[in-house]
């Protein structure tokens, strides 16, 4: 038989696995997913990789870039840290650009790497895996001994190991909502919370309890659900992926025709797989990778660690599961560089020139200007028209700054801060300035007259601002 033909002997077989999801049995029910304790050398570069990538999550919100938060994503407030580098709503585009780079890289890295993120980055796989389950295994075991734990009464031994255990995911819990609070509203602001009562921000203390609540539920119940049926991420794979896409991937051509082994048995006949189950049992989202690459499948690689393992112990070579790529397997070889990833890599090359020109010509101080609504315009007994405006000006630099506003080009104009005075713009802050403006009648031509403001700091011209000024209709 020529390899084409044994690929599609092998492969294309009934796929009625992809009709339902492992962990939900025939009657929609949760199948709770048990597995085994993951060992090896991929497994061991998890665990560095994990301690590397959680230290920095955890440590972020206290790292400071030019007295700016490292990462802050203050939706609240509309106010944005990057890198310590500030982003208001008036950087509405980059903000765009950025979230559309992130995106297209995200398509890119899948197409190349598939679901390498999941398994070795993602916090929820991280805190899942190398967080939460470690401590269940601590306390309860492992899968033989935790499924065991489940079936026990509720006797004293069972009590404590659940009091145990859940006292520990709730406290880890707490600390997880607490830093994405962080992240979200700034740790000077989480503390304030945390030192006060309650009572003094209750939004606040809602926030931590919502946050440290949904964590706890994730992580103690919803756990690979929360990768299989909700991720976004994980949903676009059938999408992205595509057969040069590399990801865990068993070898089929080598391991088939699978077949347990027996004492003294010729298996000239038989593949490499001796259908230990052993890769399934270590899965945490419970799949058999054998039937394929399937949409619940994280690229954690336990599943490489075990064959590995049960491959030296039967003195066949390592890699029966291994990460590669469909082409890979199929054709023995592997093309990372394909006109798709070619396509890709082009359009984010666009993207982040565009980006870098952004952000390196976006000015430091700038002023939006917009009527006071619901108002149109006031005639003063004096005979002069009004309008009334308000300023939001943001400061993006580190420096406090005094603005003056005054009027281009029409010299009977008259601009007027309410409670007279500049504004005063503290660094890195926004204000809001309310201004009169007033023109004589006879000097309004039309119903709408633009005006040209200019905002100076001394005699820097810091900002420039165009709008319409409202009044009677000339006959
Ligand atoms: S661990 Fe390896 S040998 Fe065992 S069933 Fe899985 S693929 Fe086959
Ligand atoms: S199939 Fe293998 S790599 Fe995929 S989730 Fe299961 S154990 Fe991890």
């Amino acid at each position: 038989m020529d390899n084409e033909a044994r690929i599609k002997e092998l492969y294309n077989y009934d796929e009625v696995y992809r009709d339902s999801i492992a962990t939900v049995d025939e009657k929609g029910k949760r199948v709770w997913v048990y597995p085994k304790k993951p060992k090896g050398r991929y497994h061991n570069k998890r665990v560095v990789v994990s301690i590397v990538l959680l230290a920095i999550l955890f440590a972020g919100p206290f790292i400071k870039i030019g007295g700016e938060p490292f990462l802050l994503l203050n939706i609240f407030e509309r106010k944005f840290s990057i890198l310590g580098a500030v982003f208001w709503p008036q950087d509405f585009f980059i903000l765009a650009l950025m979230a559309i780079s992130f995106f297209v890289f995200v398509i890119l890295f899948t197409v190349v790497f598939g679901r390498l993120w999941c398994g070795w980055a993602c916090p929820q796989t991280l805190f899942m895996e190398m967080v939460f389950r470690k401590i269940e295994y601590w306390i309860d075991g492992d899968a033989g001994q935790q499924r065991k734990l489940k079936k026990m009464p509720w006797n004293g031994e069972k009590i404590r190991k659940r009091l145990l255990k859940h006292s520990i995911f709730i406290a880890i819990a707490v600390l997880i909502g607490h830093t994405v609070m962080a992240y979200l509203i700034g740790i000077e602001n989480v503390k304030e919370i945390v030192s006060k009562s309650p009572t003094e921000n209750m939004a606040g203390f809602a926030g931590l309890v919502a946050f440290s609540g949904i964590f706890y539920a994730v992580f103690a119940y919803l756990r690979e659900q929360a990768c299989v049926a909700i991720c976004p991420y994980g949903r676009l794979q059938g999408v992205l992926l595509v057969k040069d896409s590399i990801a865990v991937m068993y070898d089929w051509l080598r391991g088939e025709p699978r077949g347990r082994m027996k004492k003294n048995e010729d298996r000239t006949n038989k593949g490499d797989c001796i259908d230990c189950k052993l890769c399934v049992h270590v899965c945490p989202t419970g799949i058999d990778i054998r039937n394929g690459t399937q949409l619940e499948c994280v690229n954690c690689t336990a599943c490489i660690d075990a064959c590995d393992d049960v491959m030296t112990k039967i003195g066949k070579p390592t890699g029966l599961i291994r990460t590669t790529s469909y082409n890979g397997i199929a054709e023995g070889k592997q093309k990372i560089f394909t006109a798709r990833v070619a396509g890709y890599t082009g359009v984010l090359a666009v993207l982040i020139t565009l980006l870098t020109v952004f952000v390196s010509s976006r000015s430091d101080v700038e002023a939006t200007m917009l009527r006071v609504p619901g108002m149109i315009y006031q005639k003063l007994d004096d005979g002069q028209i009004q309008n009334i405006y308000n300023i939001q000006f943001v400061n993006k630099t580190s420096e406090p700054i005094s603005i003056d506003v005054t009027i281009q080009d029409f010299p009977s104009a008259s601009i007027q801060k309410v409670g007279g005075g500049m504004i005063e713009l503290p660094a890195k802050s926004k204000i809001d300035g309310v201004y009169i403006v007033k023109i004589p009648s006879d000097d309004l031509t039309d119903r709408k007259t633009k005006l040209k403001l200019e905002m100076k700091s001394g005699d820097e011209l810091i900002d420039e601002v165009s709008t319409n000024f409202l009044g009677p209709i000339k006959y």
